[in-house]
């Protein structure tokens, strides 16, 4: 099995009554914080538990990874597979919506479990990892798979696999003759930065070229030790994109993207993709409307960088993929 990778990890708060216990949630609120903890794994990590201001009760990283009621809220829209990958799933692991590129799965552990998580039922501390025999038949999918010029690491997490596995996983795609790139979507950098060491980077030399798409939705989540992790993936020529979801009360102003697109290029990542809010359950309450996203990106314009600022996109129903909004 793909073992996650201990060597790093300070300690994570797993569950309520240590959320309490680290002040990060009023006794008062435990037991709903455990209610939702039944449905939806939580996971604060140490240094996500340091970015938080306890002072500010809207403090935008904590909205992100701090358990809310709201969250035992379905709304009649919201879908357990809002991505629908289930029909694109050609082998376990494996998602293929689009002909040239294809997602790899190998683990649904993260280093944090965001509230808003597109795969919130999906993903968890003990689910998901791949067993051998399942990684080397997605593997073998696309080996003969030849149109699929590009295998994108995601999950959960891949930067949670320990170095030995990574590298071993991304040097049996990289010598595939028709994968051309390989790309890895991660939380870690600014979720668990420590992890990004030097055997973590000597692993992502695959002898192709491994993009890292950097899942980050507040410009505080740049502090000295995740613009270090950055730091040395760029300087190992990694070329890194910047991934956003767009939130309420967490980025939902022209002021708060400016200063998030802004932090990440300081940081030589390029803003990719803004994405619109997938409806997974109980997330109704980060919800911004498309026209508002639309507003607050065409406010950017002439503002900033025209290559500082993402493409705003959406899921589209029943695994169309994503589509710019507006
Ligand atoms: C988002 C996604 C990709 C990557 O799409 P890009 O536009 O290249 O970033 C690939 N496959 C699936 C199934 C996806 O959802
Ligand atoms: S890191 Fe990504 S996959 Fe994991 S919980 Fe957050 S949004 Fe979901």
């Amino acid at each position: 099995m793909p073992e996650a990778d201990t060597r790093r990890q300070g300690r994570t708060l797993r569950d309520a009554r240590g959320l309490v216990a680290a002040g990060l949630i009023p006794p008062a609120a435990e037991a709903a914080a455990a209610r939702v903890a039944r449905r939806f794994a939580i996971a604060v990590t140490d240094h996500v538990a340091g970015l938080i201001d306890r002072a500010d009760p809207a403090d935008p990283i904590a909205r992100q990874y701090i358990p809310d009621a709201a969250e035992l809220t379905t709304a009649p829209h919201e879908t357990d597979d809002p991505t629908a990958d289930g029909p694109f799933t050609p082998v376990k692991g494996v998602v293929h919506r689009y002909p040239d590129r294809a997602l790899l799965k190998p683990l649904l552990a993260c280093p944090v479990y965001c509230r808003f998580c597109f795969r919130r039922e999906v993903v968890g501390p003990d689910g998901g990892l791949l067993t051998e025999a399942e990684l080397d038949a997605a593997i073998a999918w696309f080996e003969r798979t030849p149109q699929v010029r590009e295998a994108i690491l995601t999950g959960g997490d891949p930067l949670i696999l320990s170095p030995r596995r990574l590298g071993a996983i991304l040097a049996r795609l990289a010598a595939i003759p028709h994968i051309e790139t390989l790309r890895i979507h991660s939380r870690v950098p600014v979720a668990d930065p420590g992890r990004v060491d030097a055997a973590l980077v000597a692993a992502m030399d695959a002898g192709k070229p491994v993009f890292v798409a950097v899942h980050a939705n507040h410009a505080r989540e740049f502090v000295p030790e995740a613009r270090g992790a950055l730091a040395r993936l760029a300087g190992a020529g990694i070329p890194l994109l910047g991934q956003t979801v767009l939130l309420r009360g967490v980025n939902d102003s022209a002021e708060a993207l400016e200063d998030l697109f802004r932090a990440m290029i300081r940081n030589r990542v390029t803003p990719y993709y803004l994405h619109a809010l997938d409806a997974a359950p109980g997330t109704a309450h980060f919800h911004v409307p498309d026209a508002e996203g639309v507003a607050l990106v065409g406010a950017l314009r002439g503002r900033m960088p025209g290559f500082g600022i993402p493409t705003f996109v959406r899921e589209r129903p029943q695994g169309g993929g994503k589509r710019p909004v507006g």
